[in-house]
C-alpha cells in the first residue's frame, strides 16, 4: 500500500476521519484511521465504499454547452465555457439588473467553497440572490438555536458527550441508519445504564435500540413536546433555580403548556398517556438530559416551533449548559454546520453575521476591499428563489454548486418548470446528475479525495480533508470556476484559489462573529485533529462546549419561548386520508447523485413502506408496485409491508427522482424549512394489464 493520506468521508456531517491509499493507477481504497476521535475507525457502508467515487465511469472530464441548434451538449475548452457564461450573465444583468443572476450553493461544498461563493454573489455578481440546499437540511434548528440560546452550533458539546448523560432523547433521528458509527455512543450510554428514547413515527433501527419508543403521527412532535411540559410543571419537575438564573420567558410557556393535558395530547400525537407519562417519569428521575433532533422533527411548516417546543423541554429541566446534557441537533449534510457559516445563506455574510447588520457589512466589506454599500442585502431564501426562477421579477439564470435540485427540491414538478424556464442554468458537478442534464452548460469539478478544503462537522468541530490523489485530467475545482468567472466579471475584489489561502481570509472575515474562526489554521486542525469554533485567535483552545456559563444572547439568559400548535399544513381528508412521510436508507445519501453511482452499494430504488393493516385495505402485496398520489404528484414503486410504521402513514425513501414531487412546499415562517417530512397522501395498487 503506497503514502497514506487522513482525510474525511466525503458525506454525512460526523465526518468519519479514513484514511486514503493509492490503488493501482488512478483508484484509492480507504481504509480506517482510528487515531481521529469522532469514529475511531469506524466507517459505515457509504464509508468504506466512497473511493468507488473516483472510479465512476461517469464521471464528467470536459465542460459541456448545450447547442442552440441541436440541443445537444457538446464538449467545449474551459476558456470557451467560461468566456461563454460570463459574457450571457453580463448580458442578462444588464438586461434585468443584477438580481437576474442567481447562486445555489450546497451544505457538501467545503467551508472554502461556501465562502468563496457567498463572496463571489455579492462582489463579483453584485446579486442578493444567492442560497443553498442546507435551508432545507437542519435550517429550521439553526433559527430555533438562534433564537432561544443566541447561538446555532448544531451539538453545543462533543458527540462523545452522550455517553455520559443520564437519558438521551432523539426526536426524529434514525441516527443508527444514516450515521452508524454515532450509535455506538448510545450503545455505550445504555450499558453504563442510561436510557434511550426515541420519537418517529417508524420504528427503525434507532429506535429498536430505545428503552423507550413512542410513535407519533408525524408532523405532531409539538403537540407532544408541549404535554412533556405541562407533565413536568404538573408532577413539580421544573428546575426553579435554572430558570430563574439562566432563562427568561417561562411563565408563557408554563401558560402555553397548561393546555396540552394528556388526553389532548394523545388525541393529537397518537401517543398513549401512558407512554407520556413514561418519558415525563424518566425526564424527571434524571440529572443529565440530552435532547437531540435531527430532520423529522425539523422539516416542517413548524419545523422551528417545534425545535423550539423540545428546547423548551430542556430548558425546564436546566439542562442547556451542564455537562453531559442539553440540546443538540444531528445536522445532516456532510458541511451541513460551516455550510451556513460562510455567507451562502441569502441573509448572512460569513461569521454567521446577518446580513443586513451595517458593522457586518462593514467588516466584511473591509476584508473583501469593497464599498459595504455595494454589498446587496438579503435574498430570497431557496425554495422561494427557485420558485421565482424565469418569473416576472425572478432570476433568469442560475450557477449551481454542490446541488442536485431535480431531486432534492420539494414540489419538484414544479422547481423542475422552473428550471427549465431560465435563460440560462449552469451546473458545476462531477457527474451528470439530473438537474445537470437540465442544463445548458456543465462545468465539470474535482471531488473531495481530489482537493483540500475544510468542513465543519456536526458538533462545530472545523476538520480538513486533505488531497489524496489529483484529479482527472480536465477537471478543475469549483474555487477555479469561481475565480475564473470572477475575473470575466470584471470583480472588484480579487479571488484566490489556493484552499488555504481562502480559509485564512475566512477567518479574517468571520473574526468577531459568532462563528469565529480567526485562530483556527490548516496546521492546528491537522495537530489538534479538529479545532472547535469559535476559536479568536491562535492560543485560544478551541470551545467544544457552549453556554457553561452564559447563553449567546444580550443578557446571557436563554429563551422560553412559546411555540402555538397548529399542526401540519395538509392534514388527511377523503381524497388523501393517509399522512406520507420520507427519510434516508443506509446505502444512499441526499439526492443519491453520488451513491447511486456506486456498484458496491446497493441501489434497491424507491419502495413504499406501508401497515399490513393498510396493505390489506388496498389489497396491496409485498414486491409488487402501489401508487402514491399527492396534491403535487404520484409515483410508483414496489410496497414494502412492514409493521414498524403506523397504519395511517406510508413512508419513501427520498434518494430517487420522483419522490419529492409528492412533497409539500409549505414553508416554515422563520427558517423557510419545507414540509418534505408530512403531506396527505393517498395509495392504491397499480394494476397490471
Ligand atoms: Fe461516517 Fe457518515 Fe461517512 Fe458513514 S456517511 S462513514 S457515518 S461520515
Amino acid at each position: 500500500m503506497g503514502v497514506m493520506t487522513q482525510s474525511h468521508c466525503p458525506y454525512c456531517s460526523l465526518q468519519c476521519g479514513m484514511q486514503i491509499s493509492r490503488k493501482g493507477r488512478a483508484g484509492i481504497e480507504i481504509g480506517a484511521w482510528e487515531e481521529f476521535p469522532v469514529n475511531e475507525g469506524a466507517l459505515c457502508r457509504k464509508g468504506w465504499t466512497a473511493g468507488g467515487l473516483r472510479g465512476s465511469r461517469e464521471r464528467l472530464t470536459f465542460p459541456l454547452v448545450r447547442d442552440r441548434a441541436t440541443g445537444e451538449l457538446r464538449a467545449v475548452g474551459w476558456d470557451e465555457a467560461l468566456d461563454l457564461v460570463a459574457s450571457r450573465l453580463l448580458a442578462l444583468q444588464e438586461a434585468h439588473g443584477k438580481d437576474a443572476v442567481a447562486v445555489f450553493g450546497g451544505g457538501g461544498l467545503t467551508n472554502e467553497k461556501a465562502y468563496q461563493l457567498g463572496k463571489f454573489a455579492r462582489v463579483a455578481l453584485g446579486t442578493s440572490q444567492i442560497d443553498y440546499n442546507g435551508r432545507w437540511c437542519m435550517s429550521s434548528a439553526a433559527s430555533a438555536g438562534n433564537q432561544a440560546f443566541g447561538v446555532d452550533r448544531g451539538l453545543p458539546f462533543p458527540l462523545v458527550d452522550v455517553e455520559q448523560a443520564d437519558v438521551v432523547v432523539l426526536v426524529g433521528s434514525n441516527l443508527a441508519e444514516t450515521m452508524p458509527p454515532a450509535a455506538r455512543h448510545l450503545d455505550r450510554l445504555r450499558e453504563r445504564g442510561g436510557k434511550v428514547v426515541v420519537v418517529d413515527p417508524r420504528l427503525t433501527p434507532t429506535g429498536e435500540r430505545a428503552d423507550l419508543f413512542l410513535q407519533p403521527v408525524p408532523g405532531t412532535d409539538l403537540a407532544l413536546a408541549l404535554g412533556v411540559l405541562h407533565l413536568l410543571d404538573a408532577q413539580g419537575a421544573v428546575d426553579e433555580a435554572y430558570v430563574a438564573e439562566r432563562t427568561t420567558g417561562f411563565d408563557d410557556v408554563r401558560r402555553a403548556a397548561a393546555a396540552w393535558w394528556p388526553e389532548r395530547v394523545e388525541r393529537t400525537t397518537g401517543v398513549a398517556t401512558d407512554e407520556l407519562r413514561s418519558l415525563v417519569t424518566l425526564l424527571a428521575g434524571a440529572d443529565r438530559v440530552m435532547v437531540l433532533t435531527a430532520r423529522g422533527a425539523e422539516q416542517h411548516a413548524q419545523g422551528t416551533a417545534t425545535v423550539l417546543g423540545w428546547i423548551d423541554v430542556a430548558l425546564a429541566l436546566g439542562m442547556p449548559g451542564r455537562p453531559y446534557a442539553g440540546y443538540g441537533c444531528l445536522t445532516g449534510q456532510g458541511n451541513g454546520q460551516g455550510g451556513r457559516e460562510h455567507g451562502q445563506k441569502a441573509d448572512q455574510l460569513p461569521g454567521y453575521r446577518m446580513i443586513d447588520d451595517p458593522a457586518a457589512r462593514a467588516h466584511v466589506a473591509q476584508v473583501w476591499g469593497v464599498d459595504p454599500d455595494s454589498l446587496p442585502g438579503k435574498g430570497r431564501s431557496a425554495y422561494e428563489l427557485l420558485d421565482s426562477l424565469g418569473q416576472d421579477g425572478g432570476p433568469k439564470a442560475l450557477l449551481v454548486h454542490g446541488s442536485n435540485i431535480v431531486v432534492s427540491a420539494p414540489n419538484a414538478t414544479r422547481v423542475t418548470q422552473r428550471l427549465e424556464s431560465l435563460d440560462l442554468l449552469v451546473v458545476c458537478d462531477i457527474v451528470m446528475s439530473e438537474t445537470a442534464a437540465l442544463a445548458d452548460v456543465v462545468l465539470p469539478v474535482t471531488q473531495w479525495a481530489e482537493e483540500t478544503g475544510t468542513m465543519t462537522n456536526l458538533e462545530g468541530r472545523v476538520i480538513l480533508r486533505q488531497q489524496a490523489i489529483a484529479p482527472p485530467e480536465g477537471v478543475r475545482s469549483d474555487l477555479d470556476v469561481i475565480a475564473g468567472l470572477a475575473e470575466r466579471l470584471g470583480s472588484p475584489a480579487a479571488f484566490a484559489t489556493e484552499p488555504e489561502e481562502i480559509f485564512e481570509e475566512l477567518g479574517r472575515a468571520s473574526a468577531g462573529g459568532k462563528a469565529d474562526y480567526a485562530g483556527i489554521s490548516y496546521d492546528r486542525i491537522v495537530r489538534e485533529k479538529g479545532v472547535f469554533w469559535p476559536c479568536p485567535t491562535p492560543e485560544h483552545p478551541g470551545t467544544p462546549r457552549l453556554f457553561a456559563d452564559e447563553f449567546a444572547t444580550p443578557d446571557g439568559r436563554a429563551r422560553f419561548l412559546v411555540p402555538a400548535y397548529t399542526g401540519p399544513a395538509e392534514e388527511p381528508d377523503p381524497s388523501y386520508p393517509l399522512h406520507l412521510t420520507t427519510g434516508r436508507v443506509l446505502a444512499q445519501y441526499q439526492s443519491g447523485a453520488q451513491t447511486r453511482r456506486i456498484r458496491d452499494l446497493t441501489d434497491e430504488g424507491a419502495f413504499v413502506e406501508l401497515h399490513p393493516m393498510l396493505a390489506d385495505r388496498i389489497g396491496a402485496v409485498e414486491g409488487r408496485a402501489v401508487l402514491v398520489r399527492t396534491r403535487r404528484g404520484e409515483m410508483s414503486a414496489p410496497a414494502r409491508i412492514v409493521t414498524t410504521i403506523r397504519p395511517d402513514t406510508v413512508f419513501v425513501p427520498f434518494h430517487w427522482v420522483g419522490v419529492n414531487r409528492l412533497t409539500n412546499d409549505a414553508l416554515d415562517p422563520s427558517s423557510r424549512m419545507p414540509e418534505f417530512k408530512v403531506c396527505a397522501a393517498d395509495v392504491s395498487v397499480v394494476e397490471v394489464r
